[in-house]
């Protein structure tokens, strides 16, 4: 019986609204005329406000892999020193794109769970004054983590000031406030199937001037990901080559609900759906996986109880309509996580709560029913101002 469709939580692909899906079905037009043109105008003026910037954005047919390559080719030289701060597999793995074009990189590695500390950053940068660029993570999907964006940038800022600071934030533009250009970040990617509420299959980049005129001379070799090229054709209307047409459809309609709702309350709503999150999974017996001080606001993780059958348990979830993510890289069978973002509404996370609840009483957890859902639903009125703690009774 397939009546009901799944509550998908796993941190992107993310749920599309009807009008988002309706919009990826639509005829394909002239990716060369005027109602593209006017549509890919639309997306990259929406698109400013959440990058923070005044600067050119470009919009990439590719996964946030390809958005990530491409900051890397098109601001770095082989043999450029890179240092690359990571605090997860996404970290890991923008490293790895600067070590594959042949740029020095060292590393610092953040224990998983936790966040950089701007202090181990200042220290490495002054130790070592010749580093060309600085790769960070916004939000680092695999552990759940979010870093302290604005602290990083300004220590690497003050420190080497002429290093670039290049950010993925993939998972976490378009849900969390963000700030390029008063942060002083050089170039930021996110990914079309995140918070943009669309299929997977475009990445946005930003740039600042710096990052700009950098592109200018760096040696790494580039075409499909040349961001010039691309930025080049945006001001045509155009892009250089034939873009993923649906999921521009989709991305257009995305930022249009986005709008709708307000930039201030999609923040709000993810703040809500992350507290009503880690409470109903706190209040189910679960402890969370990140330093809570640096929750991610897009997706939480839990560590998976020794005692606990997780393909069994998970099997059960699902069978009842949820879809959870697992854990990734090194954390594979150890974590599982919870994805809040983009069309995300607190009723949905509720209802994950009440399935978690069901399923968790059925594995014989000590669970009592409601109370996960109810931990949740206060944590959520708590974070939008509508009770205060101790009105919820959340102290007893
Ligand atoms: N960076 C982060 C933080 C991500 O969460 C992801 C995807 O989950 C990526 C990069 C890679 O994006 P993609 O899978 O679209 O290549």
């Amino acid at each position: 019986m397939d009546r009901f469709e799944p509550n998908l939580r796993i941190p992107g692909p993310t749920a599309l609204p009807p009008s988002v899906r309706e919009a990826g079905a639509r005829q394909m037009i002239n990716h060369r005329g005027p109602e593209f043109a006017a549509m890919l105008e639309r997306i990259l003026t929406g698109m400013k406000p959440y990058f923070g910037t005044s600067s050119d954005i470009a919009m990439i047919t590719t996964a946030g892999t390809g958005g990530l390559e491409a900051a890397v080719v098109n601001t770095i030289s082989p043999g450029d020193r890179v240092l690359a701060v990571s605090i997860g597999s996404f970290g890991d793995r923008f490293a790895k794109i600067a070590r594959t074009y042949g740029a020095d990189v060292a590393t610092i590695e953040v224990e998983w769970g936790q966040a950089a500390d701007p202090a181990v950053v200042r220290a490495e940068l002054e130790r070592d004054p010749g580093y060309r660029a600085v790769l960070l993570t916004h939000n680092e999907t695999s552990t759940a983590v979010m870093n302290p964006i604005a602290e990083l940038a300004a220590v690497v800022r003050e420190a080497a000031p002429d290093a670039l600071i290049l950010v993925d934030s993939v998972s976490g533009l378009g849900a969390v406030p963000f700030e390029m250009d008063a942060w002083g970040i050089d170039l930021v990617v996110t990914g079309s199937q995140k918070a943009w509420m669309a299929a997977p299959g475009l990445a946005m980049i930003a740039a600042s001037e710096r990052a700009w005129a950098a592109m200018e001379t760096a040696t790494a070799p580039r075409l499909y990901l040349d961001l010039r090229a691309h930025r080049d054709a945006h001001a045509n209307g155009q892009t250089p080559w034939t873009p993923a047409i649906a999921v521009v459809f989709q991305v257009d309609e995305g930022i249009r609900l986005m709008t709708a709702e307000g930039a201030e309350h999609v923040f709000a709503r993810h703040e809500a759906c992350a507290a009503a999150a880690r409470a109903g999974l706190e209040a189910l017996g679960f402890e969370l996986f990140a330093d809570q001080r640096f929750a991610s606001r897009t997706v939480t993780g839990a560590i998976v109880p020794d005692d606990l059958d997780w393909k069994a348990f998970n099997g059960e979830v699902k069978r009842r309509g949820v879809v959870l993510a697992g854990g990734q890289g090194k954390l594979t069978g150890k974590v599982f996580r919870v994805g809040h973002l983009g069309s995300v509404t607190l009723e949905e996370i509720l209802g994950a709560m009440s399935v978690l609840e069901f399923v968790s009483i059925g594995f014989e957890r000590p669970v009592r029913p409601g109370s996960a859902v109810a931990a949740a639903q206060v944590a959520a009125m708590e974070s939008f101002g509508l009770v205060t703690p101790v009105a919820a009774g959340t102290g007893s």
